[in-house]
């Protein structure tokens, strides 16, 4: 018997790679943080910037909870490098605009399969407000199409990044201050992706994905036809952690994500409880699990703001708002109704302000409706209940910026804080 142990471990080791999800961020993540403590300090400081942003965002005064508004958009320029060897890797636009198409509609929450959430959590699917969209200027300021296209004589790519330097047999990463980075290649084996570590250096930042894992038509195969592949791996890029956080009901930074013992392959259904996440179980349909792209839906309001964290001044992806690549192909990222008067708030006394203020509305219906404000980037950092034409609300605890007022998803006001 002894002899044939080792040959029962070599096949349960075999044969899940064969089928399941195989995303390699987390190694890649470990292997650039080995032996690297100034890349490890740099990954902590981010850490430490989300946590503080967040804490900064749960300032809930006399809020009772409420319908979260429609975040404001950001607009995310990207460039798709396709490195292919052999013909069928060089994929057509029309694959690269479907992989797109996915992940504005499971960013935006638009997705059709929303409606395959089970019941009792559909309101944890957050609509994350973000857009993709290919670049139409590229770093010298010249026209593209957002789409490279480079032959190359490497038969497979590995999670060694050679991908992404012309000079190792890939294509060069573009200014990552503009663009999010997507190369699709041929990855060894079965990995499907991997992203960069948010913290991590400029030449290598992006998302690689396996031809046959990139959006949903031409050489996209099944199980991984339809995108999610970048989807989850986008997810990494904006600094997201598996969702059973890479251990045994282990940690990933979410306060809405239950806690889960394991990543969940193939296509579950039903509730599957683990680490006494009573009572509906682990939340498997998340993007940020394992399973095939059929059974993924959803990414939560705790992902969305983790992610949203990222873009807040002084964030590690801050500077991507004012890309010139998105700003030529969209107009000026502001959040939307910014710069209007609103018919609901119509005076916020004073503006600029330091600590108390009055928020006045013209129309009594309004009274006991949530007031929501806003940060820069569509986080909401405060929610009073509107208690007469005239409201008074203590913004001391908001650090100084703009921000933006907004009862009942209406037009956002414009507000100082000093
Ligand atoms: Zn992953």
């Amino acid at each position: 018997m002894k002899n044939f142990l080792p040959f029962v471990g070599l096949l349960l080791i075999a044969l899940p790679g064969w089928t399941q999800r195989d995303c390699r961020s987390l190694d890649y993540r470990q292997q650039q943080l080995s032996g690297n403590p100034t890349l490890a300090a740099s990954v902590e400081a981010i850490e430490q910037f989300t946590r503080l942003q967040l804490r900064k965002a749960s300032v809930i005064v006399n809020g009772q909870g409420g319908k979260e508004s429609a975040p404001s958009r950001i607009t995310i320029p990207v460039v798709v490098h396709i490195i292919y060897n052999s013909p069928s890797q060089n994929i057509s636009d029309e694959q690269v605009l479907s992989q797109l198409q996915v992940l504005n509609a499971d960013y935006g929450k638009t997705n059709a399969d929303t409606a395959a959430i089970p019941g009792y959590y559909a309101s944890l699917a957050a609509d994350c407000g973000f857009s993709f969209v290919l670049a139409t200027v590229d770093t010298g300021g010249h026209t593209t199409t957002g789409i490279i296209r480079k032959h190359t004589n490497a038969t497979s790519f590995t999670i060694d990044d050679d991908v992404k330097f012309g000079s190792r047999g890939g294509d060069d990463a573009w200014d990552r201050d503009r663009y999010l980075n997507l190369w699709v290649c041929n990855l060894s084996g079965s990995v499907l992706g991997y992203s960069s570590l948010v913290g991590g250096p400029r030449e290598t930042d992006g998302v690689v994905i396996k031809y046959t894992a990139f959006g949903t038509k031409g050489t996209a195969q099944p199980p991984y036809n339809l995108g999610r592949t970048a989807t989850h791996e986008v997810g990494h890029w904006m600094n997201l952690i598996h969702i059973w956080g890479d251990a045994s009901c282990g940690d990933d930074e979410v306060g809405d994500t239950p806690q889960q013992q394991e990543a969940t392959y193939g296509n579950p259904n039903g509730v599957v409880l683990s680490c006494g996440n009573m009572q509906y179980g682990n939340l498997y349909m998340d993007y940020m699990d394992f399973t095939d792209d059929i059974g993924m839906h959803l990414f939560t309001g705790g992902q969305r703001d983790r992610m949203r964290t990222l873009f807040a001044p002084g964030g590690f992806r801050h500077a991507l708002l004012s890309s010139p690549a998105a700003a030529a192909v969209t107009g000026p990222v502001v959040v939307s109704g910014g710069n209007t008067i609103s018919m609901t708030v119509t005076e916020v006394r004073p503006n600029p302000a330091i600590g108390m203020v009055s928020v006045v509305v013209q129309d009594r219906a309004v009274v006991g409706s949530l007031m929501e404000i806003y940060n820069q980037v569509g986080l909401r950092v405060m929610a009073v209940r509107v208690t007469d034409l005239s409201t008074p609300v203590n913004l001391s605890a908001l650090s100084g910026g703009v921000y933006f007022i907004r009862i009942g998803g209406g037009p956002g006001f414009k507000l100082v804080k000093m």
